[in-house]
């Protein structure tokens, strides 16, 4: 099996890169961030404030599904996938993705997914901890008023009419500070990584670039 991990902060496009991809490769994409965002759910749901118990945890089940290229997130057997892109979910993501017990539970998800198919992963912690072994490691980032902007042009076109660009960033900063300086698998480069600025690069010329590194292993 062949293994691609992109890893990266919030708002680079490493799933919208990723998508693309393993479309051309006829790989499975999986994004990890659904599966944090699945648990963030699930403590929503049955509000749970303070951490979660190993007892808790063994009621969840949580299951992707590949279909025309794209990812379905099911918990306990009910489709989320649509509800889990929000800033709630994320910010309760970001902080539930510190504790080493989710995070253990999730890489044997992620694990598997790769043990039975040619992947493109994308997250924070793929080549660094749940697959060191992949074949291609790509680290790819964005000056972060780059990817405020490209969030900020996102929310408005979704109706957002007024949100605010300063604020976009400011959530933008505060996600990269948690992802990078928490103690459990925090965001870094992975040392065989690829490091990839699309500060200036636009999706059609980084799926491109990725491309070109993806037939260096194949
Ligand atoms: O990528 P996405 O924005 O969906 O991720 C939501 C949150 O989940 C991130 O801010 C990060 O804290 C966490 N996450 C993680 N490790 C991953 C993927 C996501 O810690 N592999």
């Amino acid at each position: 099996m062949i293994a691609v991990a992109i890893d990266g902060p919030s708002g680079v496009g490493k799933s919208s890169v990723s998508q693309e991809v393993a479309k051309k490769l006829g790989f499975f994409h999986l994004d990890t961030g659904a599966l944090y965002r699945a648990i963030a759910y699930y403590a929503v749901k049955n509000e749970i404030f303070s951490g979660f118990s190993a007892n808790e945890l063994k009621k969840i089940d949580i299951k992707v599904e590949f279909k025309d290229n794209s990812q379905s997130t099911f918990l306990n057997g009910e489709n989320i996938t649509e509800l889990l892109r929000n800033e709630e979910i994320a910010k309760i993501a970001s902080k539930i993705s510190r504790e080493k017990l989710i995070r253990n539970f999730l890489i044997v998800i992620q694990r598997n997914v790769a043990k039975e198919n040619n992947v493109i992963m994308d997250g924070r912690d793929i080549g660094t901890v749940v697959l060191p072994q992949a074949n291609l490691k790509i680290f790819l980032t964005a000056k972060p008023e780059v990817r405020a902007q490209r969030r900020f042009l996102e929310l408005k076109e979704n109706g957002h009419k007024n949100v605010i660009f300063n604020d976009v960033l400011k959530e933008i900063v505060e996600r990269d500070n948690e992802d990078s300086r928490r103690k459990v698998a925090p965001l870094k480069v992975a040392e065989d990584a690829v490091f990839l600025d699309s500060s200036n690069m636009n999706l059609n010329e980084t799926v491109l670039k990725i491309m070109n590194l993806v037939k260096g292993i194949l």
